[in-house]
């Protein structure tokens, strides 16, 4: 073991994504040193003389950030393709702060900027901010290529692909050729498919923009967000934002966080493939409609995924015949909590019309698939089904 980065000798970047991520952003290996120091607590550093850094105040720098924006610029844009993303990755206090830092540092007054009108159902109240602050918004949805004729005189263009919830896909890499040719920048929100299952700097996107708070750090214990960008120079913009707005995750969660880059690959493989099992099974059932995963053949946005995305994410989607039948089946679960959120370890599902945001039925269930033993999983959801079906 020698590298600084934490890579295996011999270059992690043409290794297998599990070595990548257990190795990602650990220091180099020091006699006596622990192979992940612990979260470094400080709001300001000794500083006598001069105020140079690396470590001046604690809203500015912290070494357990540094090596967490290491592991994570690694993961979104590993250096084996020729890409620095290590260097332009900004970690955050949350998904909505990442999301934020990249449109309200890039966005002015007289722009225009493209949204996803079916997408994470924050959306809406950025529109409105964005608005106030004369920025023009358009939308289109996800799927079916509408952004195109919303680009001209755009100056950004964000997609979140596979959507929340309906889980459309988007074509990112023809999207960001379009955008590009009209000068507009690109941004992909990559929360659902994490960096293990897609690539949208690798795709031609500006900015990969996520919520950790869901399967990358997959334990429902910590916020956290990040922003990896192309630019040094957007990523200095980005990094002054965060200065700006003060929205620095804790040392703590962001160690946390670091910690559970370790097991990202064993949970994304077991969570993926109980997902895909669901919809396997799902699909025979007949009260069920509107069933969507993009990994399931057969699903609309199946081609596209298979294209751009090299694994499906934990979310299947689908529509009981009522609110009242979806209400019965999230009660009956026994292995399953309802909960919002989705991508840790244990499974939660719940009924998204209750939030009044989305547009989606009053039986649509958006459903994280978890750890759990796949057999054990099924099992309870086609039971659940039974039951809230009174047969
Ligand atoms: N982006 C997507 C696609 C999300 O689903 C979410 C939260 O669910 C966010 C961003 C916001 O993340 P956070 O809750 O960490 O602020």
């Amino acid at each position: 073991m020698s590298a600084g980065t934490g890579t295996p000798a011999g270059g992690a970047g043409a290794a297998g994504d599990g070595t990548r991520a257990v190795h990602a952003g650990l220091p180099e290996a020091r006699k006596h040193e622990p192979p992940l120091p612990g979260p470094v607590f400080a709001a300001h550093y000794h500083l006598p003389g001069d105020p140079t850094g690396p470590y001046t105040y604690g809203r500015d720098e912290n070494p357990t950030w540094d090596r967490l924006e290491q592991a994570v610029g690694e993961l979104e844009a590993p250096p084996a393709e020729g890409s620095d993303g290590a260097g332009g990755t900004v970690v955050f206090a949350s998904g909505m702060a990442a999301v934020s830092a990249v449109l309200f540092s890039q966005l002015r007054a007289g722009d225009v900027a493209v949204l996803p009108d079916d997408g994470y159902q924050a959306l809406p109240l950025l529109r409105e901010q964005l608005t106030a602050y004369g920025v023009e918004v358009r939308t289109a949805p996800t799927g079916g290529d509408g952004q195109l004729k919303a680009l001209d005189g755009a100056r950004l263009l964000w997609l979140e692909t596979p959507s929340n919830p309906v889980l459309d896909v988007c074509d990112v890499r023809r999207l960001a050729g379009e955008a590009h040719a009209r000068g507009a920048l690109v941004a992909v929100d990559n929360t659902l498919a994490t960096p293990l299952g897609q690539r949208p700097l690798a795709l031609g996107a500006d900015f990969a923009v996520a919520s950790g708070t869901k399967q990358l750090t997959g334990h429902g214990d910590v916020l956290l967000g990040y922003v990896v960008c192309r630019d040094p120079a957007a990523a200095a913009a980005v990094r002054r934002w965060r200065k700006i707005a003060g929205a620095i995750p804790g040392p703590m969660e962001a160690w946390l966080a670091h910690r559970s880059l370790a097991t990202l690959e064993l949970r994304v493989e077991r969570q993926d493939a109980n997902a895909l099992a669901l919809a396997h099974a799902l699909r025979e059932r007949p009260e069920i409609a509107g069933l969507r995963y993009p990994g399931l053949p057969g699903d609309p946005s199946h081609r596209l995924a298979a294209r751009q995305m090299r694994r499906f994410g934990c979310v299947v989607s689908f529509t009981l015949p009522s609110r009242e039948q979806a209400e019965r089946f999230l009660g009956a679960l026994r292995l399953v909590h309802e909960a919002t959120s989705f991508g840790g370890v244990r499974s939660t599902a719940e009924r998204r019309g209750r939030w009044g945001g989305d547009a989606v039925p009053e039986g649509f269930v958006r459903f994280s698939a978890g750890v759990e033993n796949t057999e054990d999983l099924v099992g309870d959801v086609l039971r659940a089904l039974d039951s809230a079906a009174g047969s």
